[in-house]
């Protein structure tokens, strides 16, 4: 009989386990992965360098159907004094310690934490020797299917027995990693709430007239999502363009609710502002610079020149010289810079999304992510429904939701 089994080998799964052997040597912990290794969808985060979370971390960068004040705490790492605290790891406190306690160097680029080697494989290999070094019970390949409980005792596969189960299953998105969403299944069956699922962070679709020719465009942007005509959120950041969608992490992080708005077949448009550092009125005075030139080509000193060729194809009067444009065509110009329109039609599925929104309601599990259905048994990581925007938030709630609950489980087992 097992103290406590988690399932799943994830990013939560593993910290989890590692926070409870580290706290409590004599805890039988055992850890099941249904892939050959662990960490499968760790080891290709960050484009591969893994950005495992982000110095200016507050609730606000979180999504949850329910109210994560309970959480506020422990999700928000004050600054980067962490850094200074090598020298004292007694005295620590967030997430980044258990990182550098369990062999992980940490460096920072920007606002963006990773992990010294910049690659997601060397946060794997330092897990894994933790996990050794701190003899938590492995088994890879372990498919579970089926988890019931009786008598306090949970049975997984009708093989294994364990007195407190985690499940770390992770969400539905990337499901070749091992996250199918067979987390949600196993806790309905212990009547647990799941609220609607939907793929998250992904490129958006667009049928833009002139899309193709934008084809590996760059741009920093200031982008908004417009539903049915009105603005909902704003985003500054680089914008990606591929040949019938845009993509990059400001399209990322207003992808969230796109697919839902698009069943209730409302009309979802991204609007950029592709110069956001300079005024309508500064605009207009800078293109009258240019007044023996085409507009087009006064455009392309703007703006990347593929996005002043489409939009010179957009208005009527790209072929005039800048000096015969009207007041009131030399204003539309400028407009149309700053509120460029693209129709959306479709976002990225659960093969393609970075995150799942949505999942188990956080409302039925404890502070310490204890089901209240069913004693003993915790949820943590991405089954959970929190969902964070593109930036290292993701891995930071999987990372601190395990710990949490690691917590949580060692009050009972001191
Ligand atoms: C391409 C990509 C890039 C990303 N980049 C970043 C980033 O840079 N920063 C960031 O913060 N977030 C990033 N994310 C999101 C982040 O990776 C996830 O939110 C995080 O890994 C979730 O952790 P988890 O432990 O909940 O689930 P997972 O990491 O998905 O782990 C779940 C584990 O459970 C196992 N499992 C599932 N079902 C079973 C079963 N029935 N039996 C046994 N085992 C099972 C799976 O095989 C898997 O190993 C990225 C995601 C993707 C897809």
């Amino acid at each position: 009989m097992y103290d406590v089994t988690i399932i799943g080998a994830g990013a939560s799964g593993v910290m989890c386990a590692l926070a409870l052997k580290e706290n409590n040597r004599n805890l039988k912990v055992l850890l099941l992965e249904k892939n050959d290794k662990l960490g499968k969808k760790l080891s290709i985060t960050g484009n591969g360098r893994c950005n495992l979370g982000n110095i200016n971390t507050d609730i606000s960068n979180f999504n949850s159907k329910s109210d994560l004040s309970n959480f506020k705490k422990n999700l928000e790492a004050r600054n980067f004094e962490f850094l200074n605290k090598l020298d004292n790891l007694n005295n620590l406190e967030s997430y980044y310690d258990y990182l550098i306690r369990f062999g992980v160097l940490l460096t920072k680029e920007k606002e963006y934490l990773y992990p010294y080697s910049m690659q997601a494989l060397s946060v794997c290999k330092s897990f894994e020797r933790c996990l050794n070094h701190l003899n938590v019970e492995i088994k890879y390949n372990y498919d579970v299917s089926k988890v019931s409980k009786k008598a306090d005792v949970f049975t997984i596969n009708d093989d294994i027995k364990s007195k407190v189960i985690v499940i770390a299953t992770g969400g539905k998105t990337y499901p070749k990693t091992g996250s199918t969403g067979f987390g949600y299944d196993i806790l309905k069956s212990f009547g647990h709430t799941i609220t609607k699922l939907y793929p998250s962070l992904t490129h958006l679709k667009t049928d833009y007239k002139y899309i193709k020719d934008l084809q590996g465009v760059r741009v920093n942007v200031k982008a908004s999502l417009c539903v049915s005509e009105k603005i909902e959120t704003k985003e500054n950041g680089q914008v990606q363009f591929t040949s019938d969608s845009l993509s990059g992490i400001c399209i990322f992080n207003l992808s969230r609710n796109v697919k839902k708005y698009l069943n209730e077949n409302k009309t979802v448009k991204i609007i950029m502002d592709l110069v956001p550092d300079y005024s309508n009125i500064e605009l207009q005075n800078y293109i009258k610079g240019f007044s023996s030139y085409k507009l087009q080509d006064a455009l392309s000193c703007i703006i990347n020149n593929k996005l002043a060729v489409a939009l010179a194809k957009e208005l009527k009067f790209s072929n005039k010289l800048v000096k015969q444009l009207t007041k009131n065509e030399l204003e539309g110009v400028c407009l149309a810079l700053k509120n460029m329109r693209f129709n959306i039609t479709g976002s990225g599925d659960f093969n393609t999304a970075q995150v799942t929104s949505g999942g188990a309601l956080l409302d039925e599990f404890t502070k310490g992510l204890e089901s209240t259905k069913c004693k003993e048994l915790y949820a943590i990581g991405e089954v959970l429904d929190v969902d964070g925007k593109c930036g290292g938030y993701n891995l930071s709630w999987a990372f601190t939701s395990a710990i949490i609950a690691a917590n949580d489980i060692l009050k009972d087992n001191d």
